[in-house]
């Protein structure tokens, strides 16, 4: 049987792209369709201009940091509009970055939204035209990412989500968060930095759960002691209202309220599965949500694959990625490859930074006879001068027998970009003994690292 394509790829995003441009060139016919922009959620609505916000989120403090080093200076304005425009013109190049990457690698995309006709039919609404077009592929890779995922609360259209967040055309005097994972921290954080009353309301009784649990704790200190940032733990939100003018009335479990010019719920994402892309359950999901995939993304149909968020396994853009990689080599080098989600190291762009990789406390006590904890709590050589009350974290966890690094935390500033080696120390299973055997670099926070010496007696 005679296919257009020998793959074709729904959806643009980090996964997708990576996929269709390392096996075009190999010289395969690839066709990808995406209906937003190229770039997906990372580039588009994610990482990327999350990671320019806290960026300038950090303006404020650092400005004030400097009076302790002797400099006179202070902020005599900011522009939230500017900021929102000097992002989205990166944002663009971006983009155009990722289409070009397609047209130099002869991927043939489509501005389209995608569903399945059939195992092997694609059928694509141009999304600017409306026509419909449909294509066969002898291999179909579904990699639609996912989308933010809202309670359901009266007033709930009232609310936004982070893709909204990132073109507010104001920053709202005072906003409201809602959740505890990733997203509600980091734009707590740049909320509150840029100057806007903020309060955070999470169900659980300290953020980021699934973290460890002294991370946890000290990151919840920290944020204790932040300007502009109000805590409600404990708390759900029973409704949102509109209100006079702007602004809405959130209303809080315990029935006290608050007026506020944006709520904006970071309460999870869920896979992009509508049932136009499951063939009627051919292709599986799980209760989630997600495509149910094998070691090598092969989902229920063996020519139909998946990666990314989609899939509900680590949503974590570098994990697409190396997930894509493995498809190619699975699907078209004829080298079955199947990723390694271990020890995948993550960051937290929160303020506090969270890094993390590896085993926290109570899975590694789960997993081993005996763990050993190292940790320390210290303040920054920075703010010695600069008077900033933020302090560092840092914790390994040791498996005794093996004398394994299993897992290392972090909280502070340059967290993420520290923990990038420490992640290939552990991804090689370095002991403490190779720990203790490195010479710190001094004065930085990362040789706190290698000089902890005595585990911790709890
Ligand atoms: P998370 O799963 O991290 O957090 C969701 C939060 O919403 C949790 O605190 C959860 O509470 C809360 N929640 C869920 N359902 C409800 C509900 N019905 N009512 C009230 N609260 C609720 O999701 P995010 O949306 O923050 O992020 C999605 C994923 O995207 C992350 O898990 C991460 O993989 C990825 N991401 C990564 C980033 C990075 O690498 N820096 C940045 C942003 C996102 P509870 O804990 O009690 O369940």
């Amino acid at each position: 049987m005679s296919f257009d394509y020998d793959l074709f790829v729904i959806g643009g995003g980090s996964g997708g792209v990576r996929a269709a441009r390392f096996t075009a060139p190999k010289g395969y016919r690839v066709g990808l369709a995406e209906e937003y922009r190229m770039g997906g959620t990372c580039v588009i609505r994610g990482c990327v201009p999350k990671k320019l916000l806290s960026y300038a989120a950090h303006g404020f403090e650092d400005v004030a940091d400097l009076a302790g080093f002797g400099f006179e200076a202070s902020v005599t304005g900011f522009s939230w509009p500017a900021l929102i425009a000097a992002k989205d013109k990166e944002i663009a190049r971006l983009e155009g970055a990722y289409q070009n990457t397609l047209n130099n690698a002869g991927v043939e995309w489509f501005k389209a939204r995608a569903r399945l006709d059939d195992p092997h039919t694609v059928v694509m609404t141009d999304t600017e035209t409306g026509e419909e077009s449909r294509v066969t592929a002898a291999k179909i890779l579904l990699a639609t990412g996912g989308t933010p995922s809202l309670p359901d609360i009266p007033g709930k259209e009232l609310a936004i989500s982070s893709n909204e967040a990132f073109d507010l055309p104001e920053l709202p005097k005072r906003v409201v968060v809602y959740g505890g994972g990733y997203i509600a921290v980091e734009f707590a954080g740049i909320f509150s930095g840029l100057g806007a009353e903020t309060h955070l309301i999470y169900r659980g009784d300290k953020p980021l759960r699934g973290f460890d649990e002294d991370l946890r704790q000290f990151f919840l200190e920290q944020l204790e002691g932040r300007e502009n940032l109000h805590l409600h733990m404990g708390r759900s939100i029973a409704g949102l209202a509109e209100n006079r003018g702007d602004d809405l009335t959130v209303t809080l479990d315990d029935g006290s309220t608050l007026s506020a010019g944006a709520a904006m719920f970071a309460t999870g994402r869920r896979p992009n599965t509508p049932e136009s892309l499951t063939l009627g359950g051919q292709i599986e999901t799980n209760a989630a949500s997600a495509v149910v995939v094998d070691a090598y993304s092969r989902t229920s149909l063996p020519h139909v694959f998946a990666v990314g968020d989609v899939t509900g396994r680590l949503a974590l853009t570098p994990v697409a990625l190396h997930e894509a990689m493995a498809f190619v080599k699975t699907a078209f080098d004829d080298r079955p490859t199947a990723m390694d989600h271990s020890d995948v190291a993550t960051a937290v762009f929160s303020n506090p930074e969270i890094a993390t990789c590896g085993l926290t406390e109570a899975e590694a006590r789960d997993r081993f006879e005996a763990v050993d904890i190292y940790r320390s709590s210290f303040r920054p050589m920075r703010n010695t001068l600069s008077g900033n009350p933020s302090r560092s974290f840092m914790k390994l966890v040791v498996d005794r027998a093996s004398d394994r690094v299993v897992g290392v935390h972090l909280a502070g500033r340059d967290s993420a970009e520290m923990m990038q080696g420490f992640a290939v120390a552990v991804k090689m299973g370095a002991r403490k003994a190779d720990f203790d055997a490195t010479v710190g670099i001094h004065p930085t926070g990362a040789e706190e690292l290698v000089t902890m010496r005595t585990p911790v007696q709890d």
